[in-house]
């Protein structure tokens, strides 16, 4: 369970081979189902970016001239076998792709990357098909040419699979409702799944806040990662359980086992029932302090799910994913519909709009043309806008065009400097002029505030403020980059604490400055889904908590089974302990005697 005191459990497996086998990961994403497996073998290719010695770079040409070759007969095979099946012309696609893998320019120029810059093939390569596709991509609305840049994409990757030895054919392709075996989902490959057909998923990677974990929990499909090597046990048809809740899969169940799994899921199923009643109730404490509880969203189709769990509004919107699920940039036009949607949907309410946060692990094609050595530390959210003021400015117009449907705020994400943050804020200025004088509707005012996620802006918090309408504190990331573990890094979850002591002190004392400064304080992180996370920070004063729909009404029920003064209470003694494990335990029977119910859906 997200944010939960207890994160990454030992991996535990009995049974024989060919029988029941139970194995524990990270519960990403609450659920608990059962199906037949679709276990996908291989992920899509990232770029490993590497410098050649001299006298590695003719190897690294004949590795190149290998994949061409690998991949022409891929596609010959496959237009043969295409003419065969269906009598139409789709077999002529791959015809394109033949004449793209022989044009000399993106030869030749892969070539001269690899043999002037020392770059490995994959990233040459990347880099002239990003050059290319640009190139064709710039002329205009032409649905042919547009064709075109998917078929460049499409050799791209197959291309990349044959240097790296993935199997570039494989595709997500259900035919019947299944669970998804994977050894990793990246966010974009997880956000284009079809909800009606995957029952539940389980990967040998990730971390229970990685951004795919996130948006299971959106898509509500129930998921455990970081199983390490499910992909080994478990092949395609095979029976399997995934308990989304705990973090286990059970693998070809025995009978008593399907039993006990129907049982509990009738049980959950009413405690669920129990939490929906609190949907129209306002999440207010029993001495009557009201936290503003919203949700996260990655997809304006999610509003629905925002309403009917109970949530007040938006706390945060992760825009990037309007940029993931393509290989183009989004329109102005059509990012402004997205946006107006959500906040004419839940007008009055407040929808807080975070600007794009590619980058990391949400590589966006468009963007980078390979990802960055450290992605985390690298090309990210607020550093790609002011790079590429082009992109930020279209979404910018985008969002202050919106404004005028409903209470719109703009969050900017991964500032890291007080210059980032005052050059973010003349941007929106500028932008807003320039609309201004088009006599473009706009809102008279906008609130922008900022992210507080990485630890120089938490320490430089006191600076910050008077330039902010609000901060909402991105625990995710700060975690990761106070604790320096890699959220999405299933071998370290273990030091991903969320109940470290150094991370709870740090936000205390962000939620102390702007408190002090009179300014509004939310935390968007995975720490707010968590009941016992979500009771800690109430205790020490953040006004607005923001949470994955489906983890709004337990937070909410936490809330209203507390007094603020008990929470302001707890939280004190809990800033005076300097030991995770300390914290952790005071928090679970805390929560155990305010509120015993809600201990079934979130214990360990
Ligand atoms: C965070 O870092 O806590 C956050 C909310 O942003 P994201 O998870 O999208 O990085
Ligand atoms: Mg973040």
């Amino acid at each position: 369970m997200p944010g939960a005191p207890v994160q990454k459990k030992n991996i535990s497996k009995k049974g024989k081979k060919g029988g029941e086998l139970v194995v524990t990961g990270l519960a990403a994403s609450p659920g608990l189902v059962i199906g037949r497996a679709f276990a996908i073998k291989y992920g899509l290719p990232k770029v490993p970016v590497r410098i050649l010695r001299p006298e590695a770079v003719r190897g690294e040409i004949e590795r190149f001239h290998a994949a061409l070759a690998r991949t022409r007969t891929q596609c010959e095979e496959l237009r043969d076998s295409l003419k065969i099946k269906l009598k139409d012309k789709t077999h002529r696609i791959f015809d394109a792709h033949l004449m793209m893998i022989d044009d000399s320019l993106l030869i030749d120029q892969t070539l001269s990357l690899i043999r002037e810059q020392f770059m490995g093939a994959e990233q040459a390569f990347s880099v002239t098909v990003d050059k290319i596709a640009k190139v064709v991509g710039s002329h205009g609305n032409d649905q042919y040419l547009r064709e075109r840049v998917d078929d460049i994409w499409d050799v791209q990757r197959r291309v990349l699979s044959n240097l790296m030895g993935f199997d570039p054919d494989y595709r997500i392709n259900l035919k019947e409702p299944a669970i998804l075996i994977a050894h990793d989902l990246t966010p974009s490959q997880t956000a284009q799944l079809d909800r009606t057909l995957i029952l539940g998923a389980a990967t040998d990677v990730g971390g229970s806040t990685s951004h795919t974990a996130i948006l299971s929990r959106s898509l509500e499909i129930p998921a455990v990662v970081g199983l390490e090597n499910i992909t080994e046990l478990v092949v395609t048809g095979d029976e399997i359980i995934v308990d989304g809740y705990n973090g286990t899969v059970t693998i070809r169940p025995e009978q008593d086992k399907v039993k006990v799994f129907y049982d509990r899921a009738r049980g959950y199923r009413q405690i669920e029932d129990q939490l929906a009643e609190l949907q129209a109730l306002p999440a207010k404490t029993i001495d009557g302090m009201l936290v503003e509880l919203s949700a996260n969203i990655e997809f304006p189709e999610e509003v629905d799910s925002v309403i009917s769990h109970g949530a007040r509004g938006v706390g945060l919107f992760r825009t990037e994913f309007l940029y993931l699920t393509r290989n183009d940039l989004p329109s102005e036009e059509e990012q402004y519909e997205a946006y107006a949607k959500v906040v004419s949907c839940l007008k009055p309410e407040p929808v807080i709009i975070r600007t794009l946060d590619a980058g990391a692990d949400k590589f966006a094609v468009q963007l980078q043309s390979a990802p960055d050595a450290n992605p985390f530390l690298g090309n990210r959210a607020i550093r790609i806008c002011l790079k590429r003021k082009d992109i930020f400015r279209t979404q910018l117009r985008a969002l202050l065009r919106a404004t005028v449907h409903g209470n719109l705020k703009i969050l900017l994400p991964f500032i890291s400097t007080i210059e980032e943050l005052k050059k973010s804020i003349a941007f929106i200025r500028k932008v807003r002029r320039e609309l201004e004088r088009e006599g473009a509707l706009i809102a008279p005012r906008t609130e922008i505030g900022s992210m507080i996620e990485v630890p120089s802006a938490a320490l430089m918090i006191e600076d910050f403020l008077p330039y902010v309408d609000f901060i909402s504190i991105g625990t995710n990331d700060l975690i990761q980059y106070l604790l320096a573990v890699d959220r999405g890094n299933e071998k370290v979850a273990h030091l991903y604490q969320p109940f470290n002591p150094a991370v709870i002190r740090l936000i205390d004392s962000v939620i102390k400055a702007a408190r002090k400064a009179n300014k509004w304080v939310g935390v968007c992180g995975e720490m707010a889904g968590s009941p016992y996370s979500a009771l800690l920070l109430v205790g020490m004063g953040v006004v607005e908590l923001s949470a994955s729909p489906a983890s709004v009404p337990g937070v909410k029920k936490i809330i209203r089974s507390v007094s603020y003064k008990e929470a302001r209470a707890l939280a004190e003694k809990v800033l005076t302990f300097n030991s995770t494990a300390r914290i952790k335990n005071f928090l679970t029977q805390q929560v155990e005697e305010i509120d015993r119910e809600i201990i079934e859906l979130y214990k360990e």
